[in-house]
């Protein structure tokens, strides 16, 4: 039996040098013709594939990163009589493998029990529609539906874990709700939904449309709340943006972290507090600089002590970002999501920080931090001994005390804005000479709009 494979915990895995997942089209061989193939597969094996030995060294390379899930794809990675021997190499030197092979006869439960003692971890097989007609159609050869569902059925039997992929297009847009009937009683451990894009033989006229778009992702948020599996999806990133906006009412609450989720049963009141908060938004009601000028420049100075105190300067982006989205102020995100992007901060970082803790971008230290961040932003839930003790793991005395105060001072500039009033979206960033400079200047200085 090969060894068993690691399964790290994400909050251990440091994303800028180890890949989350690693997806390797093995072959371009496949008996299927699906309407939308990316790979354009045909029949026959590409004598330009890696061998075996390859294959081996390919693994060991990827194993060199760390533990990443490696899904073995194509075409029809069943095509390569090697797969079984690439498998168990790969879950005894610590990956996890996973296989999507196409619903063919070729997926016989001989070779499943085979994948299954070489230690696979995930089988991932297509299903594109409730009835055999449409599966069927999609996937363009008879036979496939009944093959697919078979097999998921003796990998249930077997033990093994199971995923269902979904492409979502023109061809079943009207199946969804027959499709997530059957799915609940098939044992998935996922359901990792695909939105088609038009390149191999995909077309245009494919695609769903922007409502139908749309409606499913409203369907697949209502259903991940209840759903005995998991949901993913591809080529959809705006399905992040859809979870945040139904998540949205907890969020500016609470700060949607995990131990709040049962807030949900507030939106009624939190909606009204947000539309309380729009009235409330555009209008200064009170220029505090001009007022005490003596206060601003003591919050000034202490934020150019944390700005000076050694602090990554994007960690401390992220942390102004994380407490004003939990305070639900709209200035200081204005703010600070211009000044991480002029400071060269990914879109991607900025867009899913409020779900960090689900999301693979972040280093374990900037985890850290954006949990202390929460707990002190959130202080009547209280700070436990196991954070502090987790945080600082990632901190020293110094740097803890200097992240707390960064905390403090944005949770200050928070309760100025959103109190007193200021210009949401007036503000510019300055050019930077040196963006990622640990001690760059704070844009709140030159704030006089405040
Ligand atoms: S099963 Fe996959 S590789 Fe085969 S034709 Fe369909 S999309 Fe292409």
């Amino acid at each position: 039996m090969p060894a068993t494979a690691v399964r790290p915990s994400l909050a251990d895995v440091d994303f800028a040098t180890t890949p989350f997942i690693v997806i390797w089209e093995m072959t371009q061989a496949c008996q299927l013709a699906c309407l939308h193939c990316r790979a354009s597969a045909r029949p026959f094996r590409d004598s330009a594939e890696l061998s075996t030995d390859e294959a081996m060294r390919l693994l060991d390379e990827i194993r060199a990163m760390g533990h990443p899930l490696v899904v073995l794809t194509g075409g029809d990675p069943l095509e390569r009589p090697d797969v079984v021997r690439i498998v168990e190499y790969g879950t005894s030197i610590g990956l996890r493998m996973a296989l999507t092979p196409s619903g063919t006869p070729r997926m016989s439960e001989a070779v499943l029990t085979e994948l299954r003692d070489a230690g696979l971890a995930r089988l991932a097989v297509s299903l594109d529609g409730s009835t055999a007609v449409i599966h069927d159609r999609f996937r363009g050869v008879d036979g496939s539906y009944n093959w697919t569902l078979r097999m998921l059925a003796a990998a249930r039997t077997m033990g093994l874990s199971t995923q269902i992929n979904t492409t979502i297009s023109r061809h079943n847009r009207d199946d969804l709700e027959p499709m997530i009937r059957l799915l609940g009683g098939l044992g998935i451990a996922l359901w990792s939904v695909f939105f088609i894009v038009p390149t191999g033989r995909a077309r245009p006229g494919d695609l769903t449309t922007p409502d139908e778009h749309e409606a499913v992702f409203h369907r697949l948020y209502d259903l991940s709340r209840t759903a005995p599996f998991d949901i993913k999806t591809t080529a959809a990133p705006h399905y992040r943006r859809v979870v945040l906006q139904r998540q949205g009412r907890v969020l500016s609450r609470c700060g949607m972290s995990r131990q709040h989720r049962s807030c949900s049963n507030q939106s009624a009141d939190a909606n009204d507090d947000n539309m309380q908060r729009q009235e409330n938004s555009v209008t200064r009601r009170l220029d505090y600089a001009r007022v005490a000028p003596g206060a601003v420049h003591a919050m000034y100075a202490l934020q150019q002590y944390t700005q000076s105190s050694g602090l990554e300067h994007s960690l401390l982006e992220l942390v102004k970002l994380r407490s004003s989205e939990i305070n639900g102020c709209a200035y200081c995100l204005d703010m600070h999501s211009k000044d991480a992007r002029a400071a060269g901060e990914t879109e991607q970082r900025i867009y899913v920080l409020s779900a960090w803790r689900e999301a693979p971008f972040y280093t374990p230290r900037e985890r850290a931090a954006l949990a202390w961040t929460e707990a002190v932003t959130l202080i009547p839930n209280g700070v436990t001994d196991e954070l502090y003790e987790s945080v600082r793991e990632h901190f020293d005395e110094k740097e803890l005390v200097d992240l707390t105060l960064a905390i403090v001072t944005i949770n200050g500039w928070n309760r100025l804005a959103i109190s007193l009033g200021a210009d949401v979206g007036s503000y510019q960033p300055r050019p930077r000479a040196a963006s990622r400079a640990a001690a760059a200047p704070d844009h709140h200085e030159p704030a006089p709009a405040r």
